[in-house]
Formats: structure tokens, sequence, C-alpha cells
């Protein structure tokens, strides 16, 4: 099972009128690694990203997870296949405690009745979201922030956060799109521990985009380098750093 993919990318094309963002893109993600996403700006990484999650369709090619073909379809359908997104801005309730929006995002994942979710009648999904919600704060090391307003966290523990809610949806595919972005040193080194943590105790495989290229050779397991929208270069972390093409693009593209 270690050797089986649980994401594969296959011929991916995605236009934008005239625009080329993917062409003819390959990749496949094995399950239980962390596996990053590189390359230059406008290589198409978001675009892929954007594909696989569901938000556009693809002009070409396919998408399979878990073996089965998901081109095109919504990004919710997905999120209850365990297939979940983050974004590189966060899509956080300020105005709410910590623990609220991490209670929300388990609701938001409860297979319970839609309206009975929202209008939170529901006594038993109610307490089954809160004792989740805390868990995964624990899990995370954040639960002495539970009650602290989302508005006073700093930037890491936003993107932490952002972490436990993406949690909430019991993904088995998580995209995090530039987790490291903005991060302090000591923030970066931070959510990398979370990452591995969340790999390791959840069993849950991580596909990131990400700038910082210090974090991506120490974390990931396997990259996959685009550049012009279509795949440049794959490999281990030593691999890819030590390939001619790549040290190429990056320098070309500084
Ligand atoms: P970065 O690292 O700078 O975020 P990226 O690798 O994520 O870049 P994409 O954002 O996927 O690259 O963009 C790939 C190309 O597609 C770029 O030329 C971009 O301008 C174009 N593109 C992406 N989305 C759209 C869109 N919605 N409409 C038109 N062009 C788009």
């Amino acid at each position: 099972i270690a050797e089986q993919s649980i994401l594969e990318v296959h011929t991916l094309a995605r236009t934008f009128g005239g625009i080329v963002a993917v062409n003819d893109f390959n990749l496949s993600v094995r399950a239980g690694s962390i596996h990053g996403l590189i390359g230059p700006n406008g290589a198409g990484k978001t675009t892929t990203f954007n594909v696989i999650s569901g938000f556009y369709a693809p002009s070409r090619g396919k998408v399979v997870y878990l073996g089965e073909d998901i081109s095109g379809r919504a990004t919710s359908a997905l999120a209850e296949l365990g297939l979940i997104r983050t974004f590189q801005g966060t899509t956080l309730f300020h105005e709410l405690s910590v623990h609220d929006n991490v209670r929300l995002g388990c609701h938001r994942s409860a297979k319970a009745g839609l309206v009975k979710r929202i209008l939170g009648t529901d006594r038993a999904s109610e307490e089954a979201a809160e004792q989740k919600a805390h868990g995964i704060l624990e899990f995370l090391g954040l639960e002495n922030l539970a009650d602290e307003l989302t508005a006073n966290l700093s930037h890491g523990h936003q993107r932490a956060l952002g972490l436990a809610i993406a949690l909430a949806a019991d993904p088995k595919l998580m995209l995090l799109d530039e987790p490291f972005t903005g991060m302090n040193p000591e923030e970066t080194r931070r959510m990398i521990e979370l990452v591995k943590l969340v790999r390791e105790e959840q069993g849950v495989t991580i596909m990131l985009i990400e700038h910082d290229m210090q974090a991506v050779m120490g974390l990931c397991d396997a990259i996959t380098v685009m550049n012009f929208g279509t795949l440049l270069a794959e490999g281990t972390p030593e691999q890819v750093r030590n390939n001619p093409a790549v040290i190429e693009a990056y320098l070309g593209s500084a």
C-alpha cells in the first residue's frame, strides 16, 4: 500500500482564453507522502491545485484520486471524499474564537442534515463537533489558544488554525497552498513540525506548493518541479536540488 498513489494527474491541460497555464502535465503522489510542487512564478502550480481540488475543470486530461476519475467534480463532492485544500489567504472567521472556527469546520464536515447543522438545533452533532474541535486543537498543541479571538492570533498561529480547520474535514489528501509564506523562521519550524505530525499521526497525504526552498527540501519526500505549465523534473529533494534543468529554471527566473 505504501507504494500506491493516492493522486494521479494525466496529460493535464488548462487554458484561459489564449493563455496556456498548464499543458501536458503528469503527476503521481504516493499515499502517505509529503509531496512538494515547486517551480518559478507563473509555472502553473496554483492552476494545477485549482484543477485537482475542483475549482477549475481541466481543459484536457484527467485527475485520478483513490483510483477514481474525479475530473471536473465540485469541491464539495471532493471534500466528502477527503480531498481538502487550504488557501494562502486564510479563510478564518476573525471575529470568532479559535475553538469556534474549528467547531464550525467540524460541523461543515459532519454527515448530519444540512439544515440542522446550520441552525445548530441538533444537540448530539453539536456536542460531537465541540469534542472533535477540542481534540484537534489538543492534537496540534493549540488548546491554550482555544478561547482566543482569532483576529488576535499571530500570523503563524492563524496558519496553524487553518491546518486545524482542514483537519476537521477528515482529510485523506490535503493540498496546502504556500503554508510557510510570511512566516518567520521560528513559525516556519513549528509549522513544519505540525505538517509532519499530521502525516505521521493521522496518516494524511500532504501535497504543498511552496517557495521556501529550505522548508520544501527539509520536509518533502518527493518533489515535482513545474515550468511553463509542464513537468520539468521530479524526484527526491536531493535529486531535484542537483538537477541542472531545475537550477537553470530558477536562475533564469531570478
Ligand atoms: P506563482 O508561483 O506566481 O503563484 P503559479 O506557478 O502558481 O505561479 P499559476 O498561478 O498557475 O502559476 O499561473 C500560470 C499561468 O496561468 C500564468 O501565466 C497566469 O497568469 C495564468 N493564469 C492563471 N489563472 C488564470 C486565470 N484565471 N485567467 C487567466 N490566466 C490565468
